[in-house]
């Protein structure tokens, strides 16, 4: 469920006309409803009620400060992947003792400025990065909180860039070596192991992947703890899918994968850790273009946006669907026509969807790109000189731009000129 509703004839974020926003702020931008954005997080929240847990959103997937403080009041934790990350979700007021920090390849650098600023755990995904952290936390004269990354080999049934739990993939270590690993992490001065983390991919729309990992997770811990290790704590990764259009099956809601979750793990007597990303903010944020031309080709006709593959890159890197709908509802029963969206960018790859049935739309008119919050704004870039495209928040009836579009002069004096030019 989302606030992105048509009233009054018109598409709307909370009480606010996206009409109104596209005079002010100009199009394209991206959009995002603080009342989804709550909504998602609590549902997380609820569905944990009773065991002692964390939701950490995953922030990579919408990063922008307003959106991480609006998850923060309510008591969010945050997952970080970088330094950046790391830094932006502390400039949004997150403590440290409510980030952890994922990802494979992180850097020395990186991990001295989140023992230095406080963390909660580091999610290790490698021997070599648990001897550069115990070196650098031993440095440091402390000791660095960590989990260690298991890979189930588990087919999570996503798209192949965003799957993340089979052997193949470069994430975590075998979950069969997870006893030598253990050993070698606690004889490691600089560490101290608190628990395992497992996080096997993205759009997972079946529960049955999550069940076989969590299986896999809850035989683990029972091995290390006969081994003697302390396991307190289960971060159990995010991924969770979203439905992109209406028309398909839903996948499952955060009630059922909590329920699951106190299933497989609950007798454990761990705290649960979560990171979900997508299902917080994918619903949540939508991208509002204009029609610049209706352009008529041999056997197709093009709706030419201001939008394009810059700003919303899911559609050509992941062959995404997003649904696109005019902001001016449509009348009932006006006949549908295919049409090619595409935006102005110079690849063949800029196109967001083929032959999709639209209704009548004329130059000037707005559409909107539903469920683009989530992995939207944070994988845009400047690609044909096209400024990094402004992000609005809406909050009831108000509304404020929590990023502004840059000026050309802004972009080109991002770039200095050597001397000897
Ligand atoms: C990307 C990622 C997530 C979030 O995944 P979603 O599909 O957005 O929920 C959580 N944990 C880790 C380690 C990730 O890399």
């Amino acid at each position: 469920m989302d606030h992105f509703l048509y009233k009054d004839g018109q598409l709307h974020a909370e009480d606010v006309p996206i009409a109104e926003i596209a005079a002010e702020v100009g199009t394209p931008f991206y959009c995002y409803s603080t009342a989804t954005l709550t909504r998602h997080y609590r549902l997380f929240d609820e569905a944990l009620q009773g065991m002692d847990h964390l939701v950490c959103y995953a922030m990579k997937a919408a990063s922008n400060q307003a959106i991480l403080k609006t998850l923060a009041a309510l008591g969010a934790g945050m997952d970080v992947v970088s330094g950046g990350e790391y830094a932006r979700a502390r400039a949004a007021g997150v403590p440290g003792d409510r980030i952890v920090f994922s990802g494979v390849g992180k850097t020395r650098e990186e991990m001295q400025a989140a023992l230095a600023g406080g963390i909660r755990q580091f999610n290790v995904e490698s021997e070599p990065e648990m001897a550069a952290l115990s070196a650098v936390a031993s440095e440091m004269g402390t000791k660095a909180p960590i989990t260690i990354r298991v890979n189930p080999d588990v087919d999570a049934k996503t798209h192949a860039k965003i799957a993340t739990g089979k052997s193949e993939n470069k994430f975590g270590i075998p979950i069969s070596r997870a006893k030598e690993v253990y050993a070698l992490a606690a004889s490691l001065p600089g560490l101290d192991v608190v628990g395992i983390d497992v996080h096997i991919g993205s759009q997972i729309t079946e529960l049955e992947p999550y069940a076989q990992a969590y299986r896999k997770v809850a035989e683990v811990t029972e091995m290390l703890r006969a081994e003697g290790h302390d396991i307190r704590r289960l971060d159990l990764g995010g991924g969770l899918g979203i439905p992109y259009t209406r028309s398909n099956e839903a996948p499952p809601l955060p009630t059922e994968y909590g329920a699951l979750i106190r299933e497989e793990l609950g007798h454990l007597g761990c705290e649960i850790e979560i990171e979900p990303g997508r299902l917080v903010a994918g619903n949540a944020g939508i991208m509002v273009s204009r029609v610049i031309y209706v352009k008529s080709g041999e056997g197709r006709d093009f709706l030419i946006l201001d939008g394009a593959m810059n700003d919303l890159i899911r559609p050509a890197m992941y062959d995404a669907h997003h649904d696109i709908i005019p902001v001016m509802e449509p009348a009932a029963g006006v006949e549908q026509q295919p049409f090619d969206i595409v935006g102005p960018v110079c690849e063949s790859g800029d196109t967001f969807a083929k032959q999709r049935l639209m209704p009548p739309l004329a130059e000037g008119d707005l559409v909107a790109f539903r469920s683009a919050g989530a992995y939207g704004a944070v994988m845009s870039s400047e690609y044909n000189t096209r400024p990094l495209i402004p992000e609005v928040l809406v909050n009831e009836h108000q509304f404020a731009v929590i990023r502004a579009r840059p000026t050309f002069d802004e972009i080109i004096n991002r770039d200095t000129i050597p001397a000897w030019l």
